[in-house]
């Protein structure tokens, strides 16, 4: 078990969730939306369990991972804590089953290579996977683009609509980088437009991180990926 947060630490997250908090609801205010429509989901990588602790206690309900081997062990250490896990990171087909473990929302299913070995995950821990699809929303053969084709959306969405422990709850989109998101989030809202036509159920929007998050809940977001606004500024490394 790693050491508990400092005092000290603990009123810098109290401070920056409060601040993160009032961003949602003035943005929800300002779209004439409810702010109990969008759920914060704190994104804690490169932070200890311990910040984890302090989050859950000062009531955030749901947290976000990218990495497969420190989620599965903060999620572990944490089990205790009756926290939502969200995978939002780049999945490899040899890792999905594992995740699929311990997250209880999958964000990051962006091809028809992830579907069985998550399936099989969920399976063997007898409980279903939520899964969001990622839409790429970066120009077609734009470089490290994470995400599906707003095209194959189609078959990926029945592909995991089939599947008997994952549940299909909707689209999850990052604004590319050095892009204007209100356009980027525009687009993400035309493409959900054509989805829920064939999945009316699907309604989760995650969008909207620290930088965005005010375009992403006039967009429609119905969760906001909150990381370095809440927990600080992240070593650059990746
Ligand atoms: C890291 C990350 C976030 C949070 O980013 P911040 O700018 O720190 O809020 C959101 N979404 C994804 C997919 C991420 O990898």
């Amino acid at each position: 078990m790693s050491q508990p947060a400092t005092a000290g630490r603990r009123d810098q997250i109290a401070t920056n969730l409060a601040t993160v908090r009032e961003r949602i609801a003035t943005a929800c205010a300002d779209a004439g939306r409810e702010p109990s429509d969008v759920q914060l989901v704190v994104v804690t990588k490169f932070f200890p369990a311990s910040d984890v602790r302090v989050l859950a206690d000062l009531g955030v309900t749901d947290v976000g991972e990218n990495r497969h081997q420190e989620a599965e062990a903060k999620a572990a250490e944490c089990a205790d804590l009756g926290l939502r896990w969200h995978f939002i990171g780049g999945l490899q087909s040899n890792k999905a089953a594992a995740v699929a473990a311990y997250a209880d929302v999958v964000e990051s299913v962006d091809r028809l290579k992830l579907v069985a070995p998550l399936e099989r995950g969920a399976e063997r821990r007898e409980r279903a996977v939520e899964v969001l699809l990622q839409v790429s929303l970066d120009p077609p053969g734009a470089q490290g683009r994470a995400g599906a084709e707003p095209g194959d959306l189609a078959a990926l969405a029945a592909a995991v609509a089939e599947s008997d422990n994952l549940r299909l709850r909707g689209l999850m989109a990052v604004a590319p980088l050095g892009a204007d998101p209100a356009a980027a989030f525009a687009r993400l809202a035309a493409i959900q437009r054509d989805f829920l036509a064939d999945h009316p159920d699907a309604t989760w929007l995650s969008a909207g991180m620290s930088g965005d998050l005010e375009h992403a809940i006039r967009a429609g977001a119905t969760h906001v990926r909150v990381g370095s606004a809440v927990l600080g500024s992240r070593p650059q490394v990746k």
